[in-house]
């Protein structure tokens, strides 16, 4: 349909939860009861410990761990549809080429684009989905301007504060991935997953529940 679907990077396709509650309680910031939730994780290091302890963990899970990251049932399927439909579907992520506490100086969008590849997310069954469609930014307001330059019709984020931003262009439609459905104000469309997000942009269209977990 001639669509440009813009899609949110970190836990939007990529869930950290699992990895932040492991690394966390292996790095000893946080105990066995931490629910495995990354913003619990984070409020808990930042109530106990500190924001350089949280940056310390964020190196580790963004940087040399990103491959135990799980991708989140329904991305592909997404993606699949719409570029089967005629859709074009970019992602574009604030992530910063470095972490600041990373001994390991892993970069952090090599390792995010080499766990899109393990995931099969540029194989022949995405329909030419490829790494051309994936754009890092610097800043959020680097990613922003990228949505806008780019002219996104529809952009799915897991963070309020992106799709609320002032400078978002209106005529994109800002979709909030969350899995916890809280009420959002408007213009904010909530789901709490990609099979709600497929029937939202893509009204009837087969969505397989290959990986719809
Ligand atoms: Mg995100």
């Amino acid at each position: 349909m001639n669509r440009l679907i813009g899609i949110d990077f970190d836990n939007t396709i990529a869930c950290y939860n699992t990895l932040f509650y492991n690394e966390g309680l292996s790095s000893g910031v946080m105990g066995p009861k931490t629910p495995v939730d990354k913003k619990a994780i984070r409020d808990n290091i930042l109530l106990w410990h500190d924001d350089i302890a949280w940056q310390k963990l964020q190196g580790r899970v963004y940087g040399p761990e990103m491959k135990r990251a799980e991708l989140i049932g329904g991305v592909r399927d997404f993606i699949q549809i719409s570029r089967a439909v005629g859709d074009r579907v970019v992602i574009i992520s604030h992530k910063t080429e470095f972490a600041n506490f990373d001994p390991t100086k892993t970069n952090l969008r090599q390792a995010a684009l080499a766990w899109m590849h393990a995931h099969r997310l540029f194989d022949q069954t995405m329909k030419g989905f490829s790494t051309e469609d994936v754009f890092f930014e610097a800043t959020r307001a680097d990613k922003i301007d990228r949505i806008n330059k780019l002219a996104c019709d529809f952009f799915i984020d897991d963070l309020e504060e992106v799709l609320l931003d002032n400078s978002l262009e209106n005529s994109v439609t800002k979709v909030l991935f969350q899995r916890n459905v809280s009420a959002a104000p408007p213009p904010l469309n909530v789901f709490a997953s990609w099979a709600e997000i497929s029937s939202f942009v893509h009204g009837g269209e087969g969505f397989s529940r290959e990986d719809n977990r």
